[in-house]
């Protein structure tokens, strides 16, 4: 590993953009934070500039002339991050580009950073879920690593490391199931938009959170493994486990299979996509099976949480159906957010919007937007019907 490794973090403001930064400052000589981007959070970035002095930021565009006027110009580049994010993710000095930012968004920055050699740690599920053929093909074009940072991904890389694929027979995606597990289904549209966003064990954004209630969050996880450890969809089994102690397991062919144990803390799996592949001392303590006693397992009720079901639908028919499944979900989510569906609707509309999809094999970038635009407009014109 270079002695200084070169951090971007796009989505520096949100919650796995701080904990990166928390982990880099752990390690104040190891890593050099070269570049932060952000939409909204205007004075957190401000502090995180004045901290680090990266030599690029990219901010949404009411945010340039502010920080412009408050920064130090010489040290610190201000770019528009709507427009101008892929100067950022293509800077010669970078190592390591951290995508924190949510949404299909991501898509472009984490395409031209590959194409650019450098190596991906995804946070963001989006892109993989509405592009991962195209952004497979691309890591291994350009011979550019991907190091997932989503915690069941991290866990099913860190498995299976090292072992070839021919070995591997199945993966255990885990799940904490979310708020719901216990609550009936004929009772979900009485629970509150803020009950629905206390999730068990993670503190996420709401949207996560959502899709963690619906398990939308573990059927896009399927999407995500498939192309990252290029799996059938059949070798991927979920399974509920609500302690979410273990983070996902691998089974190989001669029976045996590696489970991934941590705390419930995304600086472990932010950690290693850092210090890959190292394993460097994080402050963070180990699993207490003392305290714990027990970890219980069940199987999804597909029944009750179709949403699972129709992501899976998505995954085995491919090409621009799980495009259309992000963004139809994303709308209808945000549509819940602002109360103007109820949650049991949110399936509802974007089952209607991905089977009224007419699926395009093997997408291009251009066409992946087009999708994106049509899902997203059909998925709106349902909701304010
Ligand atoms: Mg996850």
């Amino acid at each position: 590993m270079k002695a200084v490794k070169n951090v971007v973090i796009l989505g520096s403001t949100g919650s796995i953009g701080i904990n990166t930064l928390k982990i880099i400052d752990r390690f104040p000589n190891r890593f050099k934070v070269v570049a932060l981007t952000a939409y909204h959070n205007i004075q957190l970035l401000k502090e995180q500039i004045d901290k680090y002095a990266p030599s690029h930021v990219a901010v949404g565009s009411s945010g340039i002339d502010y920080l412009r006027n408050r920064i130090n110009g010489q040290r610190t580049r201000v770019l528009d991050v709507t427009t101008e994010i892929t100067q950022i993710v293509t800077l010669p000095s970078v190592d390591i580009v951290i995508i924190g930012m949510r949404g299909s968004v991501a898509l472009e920055p984490f395409l031209v950073a590959l194409q650019n050699g450098k190596t991906v740690a995804p946070a963001n599920k989006e892109a993989i879920v509405v592009a991962g053929d195209l952004i497979i093909r691309e890591a291994k074009k350009y011979n550019a690593k991907i190091i997932p940072i989503d915690s069941e991904q991290s866990a099913i890389f860190q498995c299976i490391e090292g072992r070839p694929r021919s070995e591997l027979q199945k993966v255990y995606l885990t799940a904490s199931g979310g708020v719901l597990q216990d609550v009936p289904r004929a009772a979900f549209d009485r629970l509150s938009v803020k009950r629905i966003l206390q999730h068990p064990r993670w503190k996420m954004g709401k949207k996560i959170t959502v899709d963690s209630a619906s398990l939308m969050n573990k059927g896009f996880e399927i999407i995500e493994a498939k192309w990252l450890f290029e799996l059938n969809i059949d070798d991927i089994e979920v399974v509920i486990h609500p302690e979410a102690i273990i983070h996902s397991m691998v089974g190989f062919k001669d029976g045996t299979i590696l489970a991934q144990l941590g705390v419930t803390d995304m600086r472990l799996p932010i950690q290693y996509a850092l210090t890959y592949p190292q394993r460097w001392e994080s402050g963070l303590p180990q699993v207490n099976f003392f305290d714990l006693k027990q970890l219980t397992f069940r199987r999804p009720n597909l029944k009750k949480f179709p949403s699972l079901a129709l992501a899976i639908y998505t995954a085995r028919k491919g090409g621009t159906l799980p495009c259309v499944l992000n963004a139809a979900d994303e709308e209808a989510v945000e549509a819940f957010l602002n109360k103007r569906i109820s949650f049991s609707g949110i399936y509802k509309v974007v089952e209607k919007v991905v089977l009224k999809h007419k699926i395009k094999e093997n997408p291009m970038l251009k066409d992946i937007q087009a999708t994106d635009q049509w899902a997203r407009e059909e998925t709106k014109r349902l909701v304010f019907n």
